[in-house]
């Protein structure tokens, strides 16, 4: 890892939380201390963060957050950081991690898809095995950057998945691999294929960023989208570099996302600085303009 002297860790466990608002409340003591920023999220079934800090400190974190049995061997992922890639610290008790909208939760220690270490999933690339990598992120985000012929679930948040399964209905005989960004919601996403009746489930474990990180310019193409003010990852060197992303208005290249002028819309889109007004800001469509017009 290049050197800045910041570090951005990406984890998140599934385990028993009996009581998360005394996690939660001993998260934000811990972090504060520490000076961390991100996210954190505590719930009866676990626990997902993204937390930026100075390498020491977040070393530091992590001593004390891996020392407790709940915690241990929760696979941390590690990237460079800025410094300043979170405005703030952010640290609430939810009802869960990662929300599907379920009336019956999936619990993924009770069931979700096997896990499939990046090493085996690049084999069974190389192999030519018939798999499926069906990618459970939303649209905007698997729009700069995708595993090559994954099948893309047609949807704006992951709590439509469960509406969105007719999609996938043709696959579900077929071998299949969901993927998303750190694993966190691939393992109720799984678990939910699994409990659908899809015969054969793995999941990727440890998520894209992981097998990037170990095969960059690989299977995976383009750049990943992350939550925090790097917006965008890869771990090709630039020249290798391929950009899939294309601007919604002029079809050409581009990696730049800019969220709709119309405050009401605010849709998260790919558009290049070309077809951008001199703000560099966009409207996502003549619709969403003209409404503005209108109330001005
Ligand atoms: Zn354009
Ligand atoms: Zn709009």
């Amino acid at each position: 890892m290049k050197e800045t002297g910041h570090t951005i860790i990406l984890f998140y466990k599934y385990t028993d939380i009996t009581d998360p608002v005394r996690s939660k409340n001993e998260q934000r003591l811990l972090c504060e201390q520490l000076n961390l920023t991100g996210r954190v999220i505590v719930a009866k079934e676990g626990i997902n963060a993204t937390l930026e800090g100075t390498t020491e400190n977040t070393e530091k974190y992590l001593k004390v957050f891996l020392a407790d049995p709940r915690f241990a061997n929760t696979h941390i992922k590690r990237s460079v950081g800025t410094g300043q890639s979170f405005p703030k610290l952010s640290v609430k008790a939810r009802k869960e991690i990662v929300s599907l909208h379920l009336e019956n939760d999936i619990n993924p220690s009770e069931v979700t898809g096997t896990h499939l270490k990046p090493a085996e999933l690049k084999k069974w690339y190389e192999e030519g095995k018939e798999f499926y990598v069906i990618d459970m992120r939303n649209d905007y985000e698997f729009n700069v950057g995708r595993f090559k012929d994954s099948v893309l679930m047609p949807v704006q948040n992951f709590r439509d998945i469960p509406s969105a399964l007719a999609h996938i209905a043709h696959l579900k005989d077929k071998t299949v691999v969901p993927v998303c960004t750190g694993g966190v919601r691939c393992e109720k996403a799984s678990g939910l294929l699994v409990r659908e009746g899809f015969k054969d489930v793995y999941q990727l474990d440890g998520g894209i960023v992981t097998y990037m990180e170990q095969f960059p310019a690989s299977e995976f193409e383009g750049s990943l989208y992350v939550f925090d003010k790097r917006i965008l990852m890869h771990f090709d060197p630039a020249d290798k570099h391929t950009v899939i992303g294309i601007c919604e208005k002029c079809q050409e290249k581009s990696e730049r996302y800019v969220n709709c002028k119309n405050p009401r819309c605010n849709k998260h889109f790919l558009c290049c600085e070309n077809c951008s007004e001199s703000d560099g800001r966009s409207f996502c469509s003549t619709e969403c303009r003209d409404k503005i017009l209108t109330l001005i």
